[in-house]
């Protein structure tokens, strides 16, 4: 099974008020140091002996590199790991990095998949949510991106703003469309704790949509995305054909091996789970000083890599296939949860069919609840 391949680019020009993420705002020589640390890290990583056929350059903002700095990550991992010639390449874009020049080099980086961060197509919207483009620097953008040939194109985009109406929120996905989006990610606002948002939410000046009006959105985006061309294949994804889906990110969700690189990347080997330090600095250091940057590791049992398969599988269009549960972690689902599965069933929520169990969009709207009623034995 060929694994996929992360690394995470944690340089941003500003850090925008909702963002949790492993984000600095340091500048030209920390860059260089870190794009040479990459190189060191996936040589000490080499020793896992994983075989990759995606890389994914995320951040953080990877397209405010310099296209020699990402040339040069790119070499060093497709020197150092084992990197197929026919690997799908991904990297995460910010409007106002994309340019005739930009679109260009990134082509000649062999990337495959842009995934530009439009977050909205309204300029009170991209303000209140502190970014740095307009609305028609996205469009200006997303156009150059079309014409620069890359085989998928996707948006990201935001909802669930305080003030924004079912309506607005149509429009955003209908401009979307409009200008051929081939992938979607629309995710809800989120307030974290420890971000500009977050603070403003523990005075008392902000919050997050309601439960009923969260749910309400969720059906709605279905709805609307499929009524537009779209498959809805996970519970924030949404793509126009099949082979414009995220080849990486379905790694993540089918329980497939993957390294991550970079301050604060996530890896998943074999039954074991670690992870990166989330700063800057402290992961500089550990690479620079020739040691794994790691802050944590987790040895998973059979009862915990089954649940979380459940729980991955039922944010998906797929489902969780039982026979891989079955011959991977000893957990027959079905036989173990006959009747709560009927109900499910009974309710719309789940299908069992061909040796899946999947989930409806309804099922998708409340995936983490369905998962936590079942049970998969007291194995592992
Ligand atoms: S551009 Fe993206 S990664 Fe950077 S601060 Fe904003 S939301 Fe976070």
């Amino acid at each position: 099974m060929s694994a996929g391949l992360y690394i995470h680019v944690p340089f941003c020009a500003s850090v925008c008020p909702y963002c949790d993420f492993a984000v600095t705002l340091a500048g030209e020589e920390r860059r260089q140091a870190y794009v040479a640390g990459i190189g060191r890290e996936a040589a000490l990583a080499a020793a896992d002996g994983l075989k990759f056929d995606t890389v994914y350059l995320g951040g953080g903002t990877p397209s405010a590199l310099a296209a020699d700095q990402l040339g040069e990550i790119l070499g060093a991992v497709r020197g150092r790991l084992q990197v197929g010639e026919d690997t799908w390449t991904f990297l995460e874009i910010n409007p106002e990095d994309v340019s005739a020049a930009s679109v260009s080099a990134w082509r000649e980086l062999e990337v495959r998949t842009v995934s530009l961060g439009v977050q909205s197509f309204d300029d009170a919207a991209l303000g209140f949510l502190g970014r740095r483009h307009t609305a028609d620097d996205a469009r200006r953008a997303l156009d150059r991106l079309r014409e620069g040939g890359f085989a998928t194109v996707s948006l990201d985009l935001i909802y669930g703003l305080p003030g924004q109406s079912a309506d607005g929120w149509c429009r955003q996905l209908e401009e979307a469309a409009a200008r051929s989006a081939d992938h979607l990610s629309c995710y809800q606002l989120t307030i974290h704790s420890g971000t500009v948002f977050g603070r403003r939410q523990a005075r008392g000046s902000l919050g997050e949509a309601v439960e009923p009006v969260q749910a309400e959105l969720f059906l709605l985006t279905h709805r609307v995305l499929a009524e537009l061309g779209y498959e809805g294949y996970e519970v924030s994804n949404f793509a126009t054909a099949p082979r414009h889906r995220s080849r990486h990110n379905l790694k993540y969700w089918s329980h497939e091996p993957y390294l991550g690189l970079g301050p604060s990347a996530h890896s998943f080997v074999g039954r074991r789970r670690f992870w990166n330090q989330r700063r800057l600095r402290a992961w500089q250091r550990a690479v620079d000083a020739g040691c794994r940057p790691l802050e944590g590791s987790e040895e998973l049992g059979d009862a915990e890599l089954a649940l979380e398969a459940i729980m991955l599988g039922l944010r998906t269009a797929d489902g969780v296939d039982l026979g891989s549960l079955r011959s991977r972690y000893g957990v027959d689902l079905v036989e173990l949860n006959r009747r709560a599965i009927e109900r499910f069933c009974d309710g719309g929520h789940l299908v069992l069919d061909s040796g899946r169990l999947r989930p409806t969009v309804s099922g998708m709207a409340i995936a983490d609840t369905l998962a936590r009623e079942l049970e998969v034995g007291a194995s592992g």
